[in-house]
């Protein structure tokens, strides 16, 4: 399937910008430019504007069970596309084969899920305290057309999971696409569209984000924000939408700790935490980052993850037997320097790699770093890519107070086989997803989401579709 250009999806059309503009699409695996997407302007916002709010007015007043039917079809249709829509994926973002299908069939599934939960968007009854000819009632409403902004290293995973709780909500939604992988979330809106979403509901613009953001977050059809991408722009959104008091889910950077116990299993440790360190080229919001090891494992642990890194097959994520593939853009080969020229100039340990691959497209080596000084910039600054950094711990104490410094509070792993250690570390690491003696394991009915400056509001779960609701009440007297 050779790589297409990506349109707009608007009032159930796909098509060019109105002046004609686009940029072009690069494989990060070559550098070369493989297609081009349109580039919207205002008066392509204008008519996506329009088509959400009567999207939003039909698919409103559909029952569950409608609304159900069609996106059960849709999760149906990823499935079958999955394989093609993965090497579109994989073309456009980099990771290997394996990966992007998985992400497209993830779809389906989250897809499901949603639409089973949009039978349970239940409101109350509540007994009145004076007069019993007084029915007082809870209602939840969907809040309206939504805005929402994705980014480039799950192009289909941050799409699916705001339009699965939209929808199941009632909610229409205009999604701002990543302008870098675009065609990916056009594969996902294509699913619905040809599952038979009624026009308007959903719609993909690609464009300036900045543009975009500011556009469409201060306009009155839009009722609610949902943003995935980093904390800093993440915080401008956020206080763009209080300037309109819209509701706002975010979902930000990490920078997760690993907690590697002395009694932990440490074969265990390094396959789970090694694998997702590397899945994406580690461009992963709950990517495990500071790997923070009792000393008396440390030297160990070290070796066996270097070793681990050492072994992986990095490549052009459509050869065959692909580990990991090349980072998804440019930006992400100049952070990986500068991460390990910091890291190496500040004392760090070099276990396993730390340098670029050839010098076409952005490879970059899955990277050990041992006895990390705290204040290197790579323990403190998201690294997003594929370096593992290690310190050594003492105590439990130390291990959690480490965990807890940074403003992050997005993913965390711990590793141990003490209940009285797995307790406490539950109750004392401040994220919002934690993961003990095993691998990050995300789904459609897990609250998906951080706290501190990680962001607010969940993405899986019943909290995700409670996000798109307005809660209501009201009382009917009965004279
Ligand atoms: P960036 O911070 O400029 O952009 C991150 C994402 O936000 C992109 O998808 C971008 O299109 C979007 N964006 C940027 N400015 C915007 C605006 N004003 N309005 C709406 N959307 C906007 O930089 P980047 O180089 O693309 O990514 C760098 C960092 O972003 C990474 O190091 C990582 O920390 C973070 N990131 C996080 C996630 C995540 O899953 N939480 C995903 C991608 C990137």
């Amino acid at each position: 399937m050779t790589y297409p250009n990506t349109q707009l999806f608007i009032n159930g059309q796909w098509q060019d910008a109105a002046d004609g503009k686009s940029l072009a699409v690069f494989n990060p695996a070559t550098g070369k430019e493989i297609g081009r997407v349109a580039h919207a302007s205002k008066p392509d916002l204008d008519r996506a504007l329009e088509a959400a709010q009567k999207g939003f007015e039909t698919w409103r007043d559909m029952t569950a069970a409608e609304r159900s039917k069609i996106m059960r079809k849709a999760a149906g249709l990823m499935r079958e596309r999955a394989g093609d829509i993965g090497r579109l994926l994989t073309q456009e973002q980099g990771k290997p084969l394996a990966e992007a299908k998985g992400e497209a069939m993830a779809a389906a599934d989250i897809i499901e899920w949603f639409a089973e939960e949009g039978f349970r968007i239940y409101g109350r009854i509540v007994p009145s305290r004076g007069n019993l000819a007084v029915r007082q009632m809870v209602l939840k409403d969907p809040v309206g057309p939504v805005a929402a902004f994705t980014p480039w290293n799950f192009p289909i995973n941050q799409v699916v999971r705001k339009v699965g709780a939209a929808l199941a909500a009632g909610c229409s939604m205009l999604v701002k696409a990543p302008e870098e992988t675009p065609a990916g979330p056009a594969g996902l809106i294509r699913a619905f569209q040809d599952a038979g979403i009624p026009n308007g509901v959903l719609g993909l613009v690609y464009g300036n984000p900045a543009e975009i953001s500011s556009y469409l977050i201060a306009h009155p059809i839009i009722r609610k924000i949902t943003f995935t991408g980093s904390t800093p722009v993440g915080k401008q959104l956020a206080a763009l939408a209080g300037q309109h008091m819209k509701r706002v889910t975010m979902e930000l950077g990490g920078h997760a700790p690993v907690i590697v116990c002395e009694d932990a299993d440490i074969a265990l440790a390094v396959k789970s935490a090694g694998a997702a360190k590397f899945r994406n080229a580690g461009q992963v919001c709950i990517s495990p980052t500071r790997f923070l090891v009792h000393e008396s494992i440390r030297a160990e642990f070290a070796q066996t993850l270097a070793k681990y890194a050492q072994g992986l097959k990095v490549g052009d994520g459509l050869a065959e037997g692909t580990q990991m593939g090349p980072l998804a853009n440019p930006r992400r080969l100049t952070a990986m320097a500068e991460f390990q020229a910091d890291a190496v100039q500040k004392g760090a340990k070099v276990l396993a790699g730390g340098e670029r691959i050839g010098d076409a497209g952005n490879f970059w080596q899955a990277t050990v770093l041992d006895e990390v000084p705290l204040n290197a910039k790579v323990f403190n600054d998201e690294p997003f890519g594929p370096v593992a950094a290690i310190r050594g711990f003492n105590t439990l104490d130390e291990a959690i107070a480490e965990a807890n410094r940074l403003s992050f509070g997005l993913a965390g792993y711990a590793f141990t086989k003490s209940l009285k250690n797995a307790d406490l570390l539950a109750r004392r690491v401040e994220v919002g997803m934690l993961w003990m003696n095993m691998p990050a394991m995300p789904s459609a009915e897990m609250p998906f989401g951080g706290i501190k400056d990680s962001g607010y509001g969940s993405e899986g779960g019943p909290e995700a579709v409670e996000a798109y609701l307005n809660v209501r009440s009201v009382a009917i007297a009965n004279v």
